[in-house]
């Protein structure tokens, strides 16, 4: 799914009767677990002479990246993260945590063969379901109505609770993306 819509989810879930920091804090939770995937597509991109799949298929898989974008999407590590903060009363971190543990089980099941590995350091076990956020032949033009309708509906919600200019200009910036996402073609990169 589109890395930001993670963040306003978890934002909208988690952030619901608590102050702006969690609400950020979650936001930076649903973001997180891609960040490791940004740069290492950033590089790619940056270094040039690279087909997406090329850098997807010949330098993501298998050279580490994979690992580390495994263990940011591990539901068993943020959700350890998840009880270690609730305990302590840390809302923010707990928040955070839980903005990943969201993204981590929204990823699972639309990924298709392109699973994390969920439950890192447990098992290498994954989910392989047959439906991709990416690829036409696997659902993606349904999952990215479905992402499209409830991004709105986060959207309002948090205009709503968020009355200060930055949170909102945060909103619209982040719609602005998700209409260039679709306008670009990259949601669904090459097929
Ligand atoms: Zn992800």
């Amino acid at each position: 799914m589109n890395t930001p819509f993670h963040g306003l989810l978890a934002t909208t879930l988690l952030g619901r009767n608590a102050g702006p920091a969690v609400g950020w804090a979650a936001f930076a939770g649903g973001i997180a677990p891609d960040v490791p995937a940004a740069i290492f597509y950033g590089w790619y991109c940056l270094l040039g002479g690279h087909t997406g799949i090329e850098i997807w298929e010949e330098k993501y898989i298998g050279n580490g990246w994979d690992l580390v974008s495994d263990l940011t999407h591990s539901i068993v590590l943020a959700g350890l993260l998840v009880s270690i903060a609730a305990w302590r009363r840390w809302w923010p971190v707990a928040a955070f945590a839980g903005g990943a543990v969201l993204h981590g089980l929204l990823d699972m099941v639309t990924h298709a063969e392109h699973a994390h590995r969920h439950l890192l350091p447990l098992t290498e076990w994954r989910l392989i379901t047959p439906f991709s956020y990416w690829n036409r032949a696997q659902g993606a033009a349904f999952l990215l109505a479905a992402e499209g309708v409830a991004l709105t509906i986060c959207a309002v919600v948090c205009w709503r609770r968020y009355r200060h200019p930055a949170p909102r200009a945060g909103i619209v910036i982040l719609l602005l993306w998700a209409v260039y996402w679709v306008a670009s073609g990259r949601a669904f990169f090459q097929t």
